[in-house]
């Protein structure tokens, strides 16, 4: 199927983009074209404008500045294969490498990722339990978004219709830090039926200090696994904590997997990560 005519732009910097976006309220950003491309040819989104954001410099590229900063434009190849992430956020590297396929990985961006808000999408669970704080420059200025409020309902972000994210801010992690992304992948798009990831951190003595579970796949949008990480920080063991992964979590049943099945993944691939988290962090 062929999409809807439509005016394409790639503006050269943040302003002219957000511009553009402001004064087209029916235009589309346009990162890797992965979620965006097959919406518009099954005709699911029909813009009448595509900005075009792989031209603009300051969105792509990962700086170290005590915690790790993403351009919103940057790859899960680029993700997977920084030597800057693999040591500093062994789960965001792997993550990346287990998106998909090498073409997926190759045009695919961090920033596309998780503006989509797909349910079924990787990177969302990981943002989410590495604490992440979300950049978005719209017409009225810059904001900071935390990422407990950003993914909002199944497609939907925070983010404003004429707001451009610009960065993905994950903060310093602290020494007997811990984390994992474990994911239950559907055979053929790749996508997670249900993906658990895992921040552990633990004191001197050994106990859970802190910690963030977040669950993708499992229901309309990624969500955090309270009920674990009440029980973790409240000493319980590793294996106790993880069977209570699907209380307080809203789940979806659809042809790939039943509310049940998907239930019963989450609080699998919960012990799976905390047990390898765990173990990281020692
Ligand atoms: C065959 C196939 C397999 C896949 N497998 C997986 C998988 O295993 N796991 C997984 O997580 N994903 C998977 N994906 C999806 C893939 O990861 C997408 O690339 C990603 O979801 C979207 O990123 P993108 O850069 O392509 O964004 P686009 O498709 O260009 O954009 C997606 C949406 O985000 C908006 N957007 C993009 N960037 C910004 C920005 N900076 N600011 C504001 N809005 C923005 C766009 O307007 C659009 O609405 C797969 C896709 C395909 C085609």
């Amino acid at each position: 199927m062929f999409p809807n005519d439509f005016e394409y732009v790639a503006p050269a910097t943040i302003n002219e983009a957000v511009a553009l976006l402001q004064a087209n309220p029916d235009a589309k950003v346009l990162a890797g074209g992965h979620s965006l491309l097959p919406a518009m040819k099954l005709h699911l989104s029909t813009p009448s404008m595509l900005v075009d954001i792989g031209k603009i410099p300051e969105l792509k590229g990962i700086h170290v500045n005590g915690g790790v900063s993403i351009g919103a434009y940057t790859t899960y190849r680029e993700l997977e294969t920084s030597q800057e992430v693999v040591q500093r956020l062994p789960i965001l590297a792997d993550c990346a490498s287990k998106v998909g396929d090498p073409q997926v990985r190759n045009c695919g961006t961090i920033g596309g990722s998780v503006a989509h808000a797909d349910p079924a999408a990787d990177m969302p669970a990981v943002v989410l339990a590495l604490n992440a704080t979300m950049k978005a420059i719209g017409p009225q200025g810059e904001r900071s978004i935390a990422v407990d409020d950003f993914f909002v309902e199944m497609l939907q972000s925070a983010l404003a219709p004429d707001e451009l994210l610009t960065e993905i801010n994950i903060p310093p992690m602290p020494a007997r830090m811990g984390s994992a992304y474990e994911k239950f992948k559907h055979p053929a798009s790749g996508y997670a039926i249900v993906g658990v990831a895992v921040m552990v951190h633990l004191a001197t003595d050994g106990k859970v200090s802190d910690c963030r579970i977040a669950v993708t796949g499992a229901g309309p949008k990624a969500q955090r696994a309270h009920a674990v990480e009440d029980a973790l920080k409240g000493g319980s063991e590793v294996d106790a904590a993880a069977q209570k992964a699907g209380d307080g979590l809203e789940y979806l049943s659809d042809m790939s997997a039943s509310e049940e099945y998907r239930a019963q993944l989450t609080r699998v691939l919960t012990r799976r990560a905390l047990h390898k988290a765990m173990e990281q962090a020692r």
